[in-house]
């Protein structure tokens, strides 16, 4: 059969799994939840078998279960990767890639802008991890050449990034990490698996909060790392196992279940974001907005290039500054103030009153978080009710 297009990988990939565990008619349509822990064996020497080779069976939840699996195998499909593990948290996914990579620690070079946790972690941590960071502008594909040294392992981005929505080229970054042996890891989350294929452009290891898109109602706390299986199972038996986060089996099956719409919904977020970036764009209350499906977008041509659709998160300036924004997120109706992103509902945040306010305010200028920047996860509503939400909290401020 050809090659199956996205929403029926998204609904169908991974059911396989399912087999193992029963192989007769009359298997539950819906994958089940597995909900246990330990798995029983009727012999010695069936038990002495799994635990020697884990392709024959289920031993222990944190070491594997049918419906992590069911979940992992759907993952691998829909990022074009050879295998796929599912994490309690993206967080949990970054730590383990990390982990698995830098089993000694070395040298990252990761881009300036990453996810504020994931900046945390390289930056702050480094004294458990014996892992050291150079932090660049991953915009420009010379500041990374410039930043390898000889013992640069990791090269580690985020495209679309937060809040600010850089890209960074996938191919031209993939090129010069190959050429100096170093492994590339991406955080997908803003780009999803339906709007950004990282490993057909070259990346090796592509990283996922599934908390947002994929599971996409804002139900878990869930992570997925996606790559070769040599990669996989290195960071499976290793990292994942010994540090521990691992999925419940219930956050897997939510996670499961959510994908299955992942397609659809990616497509309406993105229709829906590109009507509000266009309003927003001629709203007087506002000085700028950064998107990367608008030709204002300095990197438009590169989203056009290496995106398939341009997704839901919209970040802009207010003219009124700090003010302005606090009004704006206190003045709305069903959108919500709220942190996270890719919900079914438009989640509305202010950074400076909110996230970053503990930052000082020269640093938050110095990373471009503006007083009166405002970033909008835009959700599934009906386009016209998340432009009049927004109208309305905006009209005070209009000239
Ligand atoms: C939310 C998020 C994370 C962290 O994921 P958790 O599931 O909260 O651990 C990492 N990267 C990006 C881009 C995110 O948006």
């Amino acid at each position: 059969m050809k090659k199956l297009g996205k929403s029926t990988q998204a609904i169908h990939a991974g059911e396989a799994a399912l087999a193992r565990i029963n192989e007769k008619s009359g298997t539950p349509l819906l994958p089940p939840i597995y909900q246990n822990s330990t798995f029983r064996f009727t012999s010695a020497e069936e038990c002495a078998e799994a635990f020697a080779n884990e392709e024959s069976g289920y031993v222990y939840t944190r070491w594997g279960n049918p419906t992590q699996q069911i979940l992992e195998q759907k993952l691998a499909v829909l990022e074009g990767g050879e295998a796929a593990l599912a994490t309690a948290s993206g967080m949990g996914a970054i730590s383990t890639a990390l982990l698995t990579a830098l089993p000694k620690g070395g040298h990252v070079v990761a881009m300036e802008t990453l996810y504020s946790a994931t900046h945390h972690l390289l930056n702050e941590e480094p004294g458990h991890l014996g892992i050291e960071t150079t932090f660049v502008d991953a915009t420009d594909v010379n500041a990374i050449e410039r930043a390898l040294r000889p013992d640069t392992k990791v090269i580690y981005l985020e495209s679309p990034t937060n809040p600010l929505l850089k890209l960074a080229d996938l191919g031209a970054c993939a090129e010069i990490a190959q050429a100096h042996g170093a492994l590339t890891m991406i955080d997908n989350t803003f780009a999803t698996p339906c709007g950004q294929q990282p490993i057909a452009l070259g990346i090796d290891v592509v990283l996922h909060s599934m908390t947002k898109y994929l599971s996409g109602n804002g139900a878990v706390i869930a992570g997925a790392i996606i790559g070769k299986k040599q990669f996989i199972e290195q960071a499976k038996t290793g990292a994942l196992r010994n540090f521990g986060a691992v999925i419940s089996p219930f956050n897997a099956w939510l996670t499961l279940h959510g994908i299955t719409t992942l397609p659809l919904r990616w497509t309406r977020h993105c229709e829906n974001a590109a009507r509000i970036a266009a309003f927003l764009e001629t709203h007087p209350a506002v000085a700028w907005v950064r998107y990367p499906g608008l030709h204002s977008h300095p990197q438009h041509e590169l989203a056009q290039r290496q995106m398939d659709g341009f997704g839901g998160m919209i970040t802009l300036e207010l003219k009124g500054g700090r003010s302005t924004g606090e009004q704006l997120v206190n003045q709305l109706q069903f959108c919500a103030l709220a942190v996270s992103l890719g919900d079914a509902r438009t989640l509305i945040c202010h950074p400076a009153s909110t996230t970053h306010s503990l930052v000082p305010p020269e640093i938050r200028r110095q990373t471009g978080i503006t007083d009166g920047l405002v970033r909008i996860s835009v959700g599934l509503e009906d386009a016209e009710d998340i432009i009049a939400d927004l109208g309305q909290a905006l009209a005070p401020h209009s000239p």
